[in-house]
């Protein structure tokens, strides 16, 4: 009771001594303390995308993967994203990736309907959809655009026609499935063309009606044109000449960017800052990702693995899950460089695509019978990267090759879908990480925990005091990187004896 007293006639004082008013005016954002070390980035823009592909996820939830929170709790894996600050969500579209019989190629077998389902997921966790059409059944890249089967032999007015209302249709159905589309990609890596148009007027003809499909959808939408191969300095800038000369109304410039292909930053930012300051444009990384080891755990080679691709001169970090966490601050450090603030964000792709079954430890007879186990999956949900049902369609590369997941150990996941600490990165990019431990609570640094930290954190919010980065972390008490009232009534809690389990006055 002695305590209490105490404590409230201090509070009054300095409230008394503070202007309210201005207590509690935008968040501030402070250092944490965590397992991986990130630094702070200071974003040009507020609206900044840390975004994520999980096109797979359905495919592999319906061939019975969970995922788990650090804590090891099983939770919606939306959920888990937001909660660690991915604030987009990106998902590619197939016109219709079945064979005759109705069996899926594989590759998450990602129609509208699932993209529906993922839509509407992000929306109610606060994430905004990025719709990644690619016109296609299967796969798009800078080697395969293959029209839709539906499309084949129509002549480029007929096609026009299609395009466009397959995409305002589309877009209009994940409206109504609860998405909030907040962007749209008019085909996938269209580097050389779209839906089996490959000369550049009939190319640009096509990106045309989907454009106007996206403008008559809805004015705020972003519209985003999507390239690779970003190491060709003067082909990828000739796209933005290419866009411009053939009046292709656009919003944003993007580009993948993947360490072991694509060249270094320095060039990314450059090329990004080439259609920004040329033609006014946004400009983004669509896809990129990294390894957080070496290792395979679905039985199906992956694409970055030792003595593959993993020693290219732009593989700069380790293959850990803090490499992998400095991969994704590099690249968005890369894109916030871009001139007045035109750079717009930074997808990673596939963050979740995990093994079906681990085949970690197993050899022999084990082993066969888990890649049985997978491939089975595979086949029967699409959770691979292709079935062998998309010979139909690919008969030369994904009918010859398919198989399981070729990023697993590029997820922030591990081989029982529990979250890695990298995936924090997403939030620490805002906050940056104190790398050295701290005395919660001590915010006036004088080494105690007491009524005057109490009095120096209300200051701090009124802005009438500048606290350093240690004292910043110490600060806040209730460790969620955002100093706010909430902390002083932690604090009090703390000081009244309320609060017994927390970690204040204790170094963290
Ligand atoms: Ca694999």
């Amino acid at each position: 009771m002695q305590i209490k007293r105490w404590l409230t006639a201090g509070l009054a004082a300095v409230l008394a001594a503070v202007s309210v008013s201005s207590v509690a005016a935008a968040d501030i954002f402070v250092p944490v303390r965590d397992s991986i070390s990130v630094q702070k980035i200071d974003f040009q823009r507020d609206d900044f995308i840390r975004g994520m592909d999980i096109s797979s996820v359905i495919s592999l939830e319906n061939a019975g993967v969970t995922f788990r929170n650090e804590a090891g709790e099983v939770q919606d894996i939306f959920t888990i994203l937001a909660q660690n600050g991915v604030n987009y969500i990106r998902v590619r579209i197939w016109n219709d990736p079945y064979d005759s019989s109705g069996n899926g190629y594989g590759g998450g077998n990602n129609d509208l309907a699932k993209a529906k389902q993922i839509g509407k997921r992000a929306a109610d966790n606060g994430m905004q959809l990025l719709v990644d059409f690619h016109y296609s059944d299967f796969w798009a890249d800078p080697s395969k655009q293959k029209a839709p089967k539906v499309w084949a032999g129509k002549t480029l007015n007929q096609k026009k026609q299609l395009l466009k209302a397959y995409t305002l249709n589309s877009l209009n159905e994940l409206r109504s499935a609860g998405a909030s589309v907040g962007m749209v990609q008019i085909g996938n890596e269209i580097t050389s063309g779209v839906a089996s148009e490959f000369n550049d007027q009939n190319r640009a003809a096509l990106l045309k009606e989907g454009a106007a499909a996206v403008r008559s959808f809805d004015s705020n939408v972003k519209i985003a044109m999507h390239f690779t191969d970003p190491q060709n300095t003067g082909a990828i800038q000739w796209q933005a000449d290419y866009l411009n000369q053939y009046q292709v109304d656009y919003d944003v410039f993007a580009t993948s960017y993947y360490p072991s292909w694509h060249g270094s930053l320095e060039n990314l930012t450059s090329i990004l800052n080439y259609a920004a300051d040329t033609y006014g444009k946004l400009t983004m990384v669509a896809e990129t990702s990294y390894p957080y080891t070496l290792e395979d755990t679905d039985g199906h080679a992956n694409t970055i693995s030792n003595g593959n691709n993993n020693t290219g001169d732009n593989m700069l970090w380790a293959f850990t899950p803090q490499g992998q966490a400095d991969e994704v601050r590099a690249v968005m450090n890369a894109v916030n460089q871009v001139h007045n603030g035109k750079g717009l964000g930074v997808f990673y792709w596939e963050g979740a695509w995990i093994t079906v079954g681990d085949i970690t430890g197993k050899t022999g007879d084990a082993y066969t019978a888990q890649w049985n186990a997978n491939h089975a999956l595979w086949e029967q949900y699409g959770c691979g990267w292709a079935s062998s049902y998309s010979a139909e369609f690919d008969p030369d590369d994904a009918g010859k090759w398919f198989g399981g997941s070729a990023v697993d150990n590029q997820a922030f996941f591990d081989a029982q879908g529990k979250a890695l600490p990298s995936l924090h990165v997403f939030r620490d990019v805002v906050n940056g990480t104190m790398d050295t431990p701290v005395l919660s609570g001590d915010a006036n640094g004088d080494g105690k925990v007491n009524i005057y930290d109490v009095t120096e954190i209300q200051k701090q919010l009124a802005e009438l005091a500048h606290l350093n980065d240690t004292q910043l972390c110490a600060a806040d008490v209730v460790r969620d990187g955002n100093l706010a009232l909430n902390d002083v009534t932690e604090l009090q809690r703390y000081l009244a004896e309320f609060q017994v389990n927390s970690t204040v006055n204790q170094y963290i």
